[in-house]
């Protein structure tokens, strides 16, 4: 009988405690491969009804992303799974596949006509996956993507979502004005990897790499000796390295060209395939938009 109390008492106690802490068990659980999917995600659904978790953090490379024990355990505790597609998430295909099987898995891509994207290899049928640096595809591919996400949980209020996609529409315009001034001989970017093509094409900015569209893919000093060539050639003022990417191979083409008597400057970091750290601008979709713009036209402006 003494203990009959206490017992009592924690239960009020536990039973209190769930009461005031509405669990994320309620919510719909939705797990984002990339935090660039992430982001938009947690930006277009409500906090209230959805919680959004990204697989892939700050820096992270997509192509060589390889899923951990703790990765599988999250992704199989998930109610929708969101993913690139156009083979960003190499590495991830058959756990993407398999999981499609038990949980409710869609491709932002999926969303978007074949024929909208950069065709790399027409045999192999390789697109350029990089299509979130094309503001108008993007925002159309999320804008379906919650769409398919409401045929499962048709409750969504859709004043965020569209209030989110303003805001993309906004950050294109102000991105379009900004890269207008630079003189038409300057508009040459070049990068680590060719994540860069659909940015390049919606601002009209020709842009050149020294690996292709994935970093799985090799490159040699052949690669590294055209480049110089090419920047020595038309005397380019700045290259850029990529937050998810060595920078090494790019400070070794900066040398290069200075053996042969060309200066070009290291124009400064840009975010390709992953955000930077939550706490900084440049951790959220549009702020990692705003940065690059910002410094692509600080480093081509360059004399
Ligand atoms: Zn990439």
């Amino acid at each position: 009988m003494r203990f009959q109390f206490p017992i009592i008492l924690l239960l009020v106690i536990l039973l209190f405690a769930c009461k005031q802490n509405p669990s994320n068990d309620k919510k719909v659980k939705v797990i984002a491969t990339t935090n660039i999917i992430g982001n938009c995600l947690e930006n277009m659904l409500d906090s209230h009804q959805f919680s959004v978790q990204s697989l892939m953090g700050p820096g992270i490379d997509p192509h060589k992303y390889k899923a951990s024990h703790s990765d599988i355990k999250l992704l199989n505790s998930a109610d929708v799974i969101v993913y690139n597609g156009l083979h960003l998430e190499g590495k991830m295909s058959q756990i993407l596949e398999k999981l499609s099987k038990t949980r409710q898995v869609v491709a932002v891509s999926e969303a978007i006509d074949k024929k909208e994207f950069i065709l790399v290899d027409s045999q192999a049928g390789l697109y350029d996956p990089h299509f979130w640096f094309n503001l108008g595809l993007w925002r159309t591919a999320l804008d379906k993507t919650v769409k398919q996400i409401q045929k499962w949980y048709p409750n969504i209020d859709f004043e965020k979502a569209n209030k989110y996609l303003a805001e993309i529409d906004s950050t294109n315009m102000w991105a379009k004005s900004q890269l207008l001034d630079i003189p038409e001989d300057a508009r040459v970017l070049i990068t680590s990897h060719d994540a860069f093509h659909y940015f390049g094409n919606s601002y009209n900015i020709q842009v050149k790499a020294l690996q292709g569209i994935s970093t799985v893919s090799e490159f040699g000093l052949k690669d590294i000796v055209e480049l110089i060539d090419f920047i020595v050639g038309n005397q380019i003022p700045s290259i850029f390295i990529e937050n998810s990417i060595n920078p090494k191979s790019i400070n070794s083409v900066i040398q290069g060209a200075r053996k042969k008597g060309h200066e070009v400057a290291l124009g400064g970091e840009l975010f390709s395939d992953a955000l930077g750290d939550a706490q900084n601008p440049e951790g959220t979709y549009v702020g990692m938009i705003k940065y690059n713009v910002r410094t692509i036209k600080k480093g081509l402006n360059h004399d």
